[in-house]
């Protein structure tokens, strides 16, 4: 893949794929194809094998998929399992069929069985029973894992699947309800601050753990493993950064500047109590993330500041 490669960036919109977007525009890429959901419904089998038929793309990112935090995931299972199921199978089979010379698949790190042995590494998927609250999301994923899988094996279509860790950045969703703790968080907290509140809720008991990546980094990594990986088998991209919840609540309200107290609200789940990933592979080929947590809290917060509040 070069600067010149016909590149589809699918779900450019999102957290991850306009991360991706951003990582080849400012390499120089000079034709990458990206469609808003209202131009192309890649859950419409017919409308993406046309796409593909007329734009017969080089290299497909997959990044298009439902997701949200662990509310969204346990109160709508239905439309998670859906959506990512019908999007990964339309995607990946007209990738094939229209000659695409390679895909990446962006799966996602709840593959793997609740108490998986930490680091998770590759080889623990299908191992155990998944975690409930996202087991509808996680199936969808693996089937799309095992698609790649079978595609290259059958059809030899080169269909790599990577499992990032918790992801944050720019570009993120920030609806309370939602969204995933580290911008469920900055929300709150922000807004508690500007507010005057003494005391900001949290869910769960602060006990589970986390490993959080920086979309960018996330970017740089796809990009990375689109040119240097080959492989049938799924690899891990994670940070090495984990912390509890209760010490991520703590570095969230220093980068927003709150003072107040923290209530745990214990009637909201927990979820998972760790998924650490195992990053020898990865390591392996030789690639490491940039941005720290600590670093990349602070151009969230201002960049969530921006873009959600207006100046102060
Ligand atoms: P998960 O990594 O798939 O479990 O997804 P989340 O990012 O939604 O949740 C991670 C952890 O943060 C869970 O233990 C939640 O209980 C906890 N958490 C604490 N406060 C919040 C919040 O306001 N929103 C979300 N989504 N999670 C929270």
């Amino acid at each position: 893949m070069d600067r010149s490669s016909h590149v589809f960036v699918a779900g450019h919109r999102g957290l991850v794929g306009s991360a991706i977007l951003r990582r080849l525009r400012a390499e120089g890429f000079e034709r990458v194809l990206t469609r808003p959901r209202g131009e192309l419904d890649l859950t419409d089998g017919a409308a993406v094998q046309r796409f593909f038929g007329e734009e017969r793309p080089e290299y497909v990112f997959l990044a298009a998929a439902r997701v949200g935090g662990i509310a969204a995931n346990a109160s709508c299972p239905a439309d998670f399992i859906r959506d990512n199921l019908l999007i990964q199978t339309h995607v990946i089979d007209a990738a094939w069929r229209h000659g695409a010379r390679k895909l990446l698949f962006l799966g996602s790190s709840c593959i793997y069985p609740r108490l998986a042995p930490q680091p998770i590494r590759e080889e623990h998927l299908l191992t155990g029973p998944l975690e409930p609250t996202n087991q509808a999301y996680a199936v969808a994923k693996i089937a799309g894992i095992e698609m790649c899988r079978a595609y290259r094996e059958q059809r030899g279509l080169a269909a790599v699947s990577l499992m990032p860790t918790n992801l944050y950045g720019p570009g993120d969703s920030f609806e309370p309800q939602r969204s995933h703790v580290l911008p469920a968080l900055i929300r709150r907290f922000e807004e508690a601050r500007r507010g005057g509140l003494p005391e900001v809720a949290v869910w769960g008991t602060g006990a589970p753990l986390r490993e959080f990546l920086h979309v960018d980094d996330l970017a740089d990594a796809a990009v990375f493993l689109m040119r240097r990986y080959d492989g049938d088998g799924i690899i891990n991209v994670g940070s090495g950064d984990e912390v509890s919840i209760k010490a991520l609540v703590g570095m969230v309200a220093d980068a927003v500047g709150y003072q107040g107290s923290v209530a745990w609200d214990t009637t909201k789940p927990d979820g998972t109590p760790r998924k650490r990933l195992d990053l020898t592979k990865l390591h392996g080929l030789g690639w490491r993330r940039q941005i720290p947590l600590r670093e990349g809290l602070v151009s969230t917060v201002a960049w969530f500041r921006e873009h959600h509040l207006g100046a102060e």
